[in-house]
């Protein structure tokens, strides 16, 4: 029995993974939990599976939790920290949204944790140092919970780097794939949030029709697989029912089919190298008929190139690139930037972004994020 955190309970990773728990009682039991600010919905989520160490981030919510149960409730970021270290915990799942999620891997990496991470961001602002944490700390490792990446790490089954001649990371195209260029300085909110294929939190949507997701997940698969970003590709897949391939030096080209339901790759991350069964709709060939693949437009799309640009520029880009998407995303929800707003100022901020000449630090990627944070306001 594998007693597992949960970062991020209420969100859609959140839900799914409990789902998953929910199906596997012989093997997982719900340990804590930690959420933003919905307090109400991290209560019944503590009632049902019996928890009760809890993190709210946002103190307000954590009083009001506190007292609905009658006993403390942890606050911040040094609360989602404690929880990622608690000694009982064999598994942390980060299903945490944005940077908040970078200090608690690491925490949970000092402590040589399992860690199921959906949190990409932690990768994209701190790759460097969450690798040389994992080096420091051989008992703890990573297992991908993002669909691309557990897909590539099911097709790698351990097979050598040098064997790889590409990653293939699949990509919907998101709503706006068929759209003219011309239509994107007209995009709304609701056309952004209305994702063809996945169900997914608000930040990540955003992220998907701009295509900075495939952006992020690009330099989440260097770190994880530590494969140079020149063998590294996207590919348009709108039907998203091949999660990702690997093209062998041999010819051999692997590929992940499935569902698109996360509940599949989480399931993978926890349990990996075992595939015990799970309740989630199997793949009938013959009804999918077609399954399409296209090249990416960087021109549509010009997060996904900025990615890129800063997953090769790497030092402290890549941290600024992703706290000025975070900042960005969130002003075109509340509809105070355009949709084609995001790559302007995203390119604006990484093109003040200072060079460092040795290896990147925490320190150094805490403060790039906050730099970045300053700088993309004054833009907007
Ligand atoms: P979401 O917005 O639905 O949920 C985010 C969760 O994090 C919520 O529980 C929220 O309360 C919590 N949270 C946010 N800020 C917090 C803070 N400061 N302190 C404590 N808790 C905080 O997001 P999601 O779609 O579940 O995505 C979570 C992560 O998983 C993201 O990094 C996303 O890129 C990644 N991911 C999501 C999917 C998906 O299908 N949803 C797929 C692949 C990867
Ligand atoms: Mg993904």
């Amino acid at each position: 029995m594998k007693l597992v955190c949960l970062l991020g309970a209420t969100g859609s990773i959140g839900d799914s993974s409990l789902d998953v728990l929910m199906q596997q009682p012989d093997y997982f039991r719900l340990h804590s939990i930690a959420a933003h600010s919905n307090w109400k919905k991290a209560l019944l989520i503590a009632q049902k599976f019996k928890v009760t160490r809890i993190c709210m981030f946002d103190p307000e919510a954590a009083k009001a939790l506190s007292s609905a149960l009658g006993h403390p409730v942890l606050v911040g970021i040094e609360g989602l920290q404690e929880l990622a270290s608690e000694p009982e915990v064999d598994i942390v799942i980060n299903a945490l949204v944005g940077s908040v999620g970078c200090l608690p891997t690491l925490s949970a990496i000092q402590k040589g944790k399992h860690i199921a991470l959906a949190n990409k961001e932690t990768l994209v602002m701190a790759g460097p140092v969450i690798q040389e944490a994992l080096e420091q700390n051989p008992s703890a490792f990573i297992t991908p919970i993002d669909s691309e990446h557990s897909a590539i790490f099911q097709c790698l089954a351990g097979s050598s780097n040098h064997e790889v001649e590409e990653l293939q990371i699949t990509a919907s195209g998101g709503p706006f794939r068929t759209w003219d260029l011309e239509a994107f300085k007209n995009i709304r909110v609701q056309d952004a949030l209305n994702h063809p294929v996945w169900n997914m939190g608000q930040k990540i949507t955003i992220d998907s029709a701009s295509m900075m997701n495939k952006g992020l997940e690009v330099i989440e698969a260097h770190f994880l697989f530590q494969i140079p970003y020149n063998q590294i590709q996207v590919v348009v897949h709108p039907q998203s029912i091949v999660h990702s391939l690997v093209q062998f030096q041999d010819g051999s080209l692997m590929a992940q089919l499935g569902s698109p339901d996360m509940r599949i790759p989480i399931q993978v991350a926890l349990h990996w190298p075992e595939r015990p069964k799970l309740d989630t709709p199997k793949i009938h060939l013959p009804t999918l008929k077609t399954l399409d693949f296209y090249e990416p437009d960087f021109n549509k799309f010009p997060c996904l190139a900025l990615a890129y640009e800063a997953g090769k520029q790497g030092g402290v880009v890549p941290a600024m690139m992703n706290a000025a998407n975070e900042v960005l995303v969130e002003a075109f929800l509340k509809e105070k930037i355009k949709f084609i707003d995001i790559a302007k100022h995203i390119e604006c901020v990484m093109s003040k972004a200072p060079q460092i000449n040795s290896k990147l630090t925490l320190e150094q990627a805490l403060e790039a994020d906050q730099e970045a944070r300053t700088l993309v306001q004054s833009l907007i």
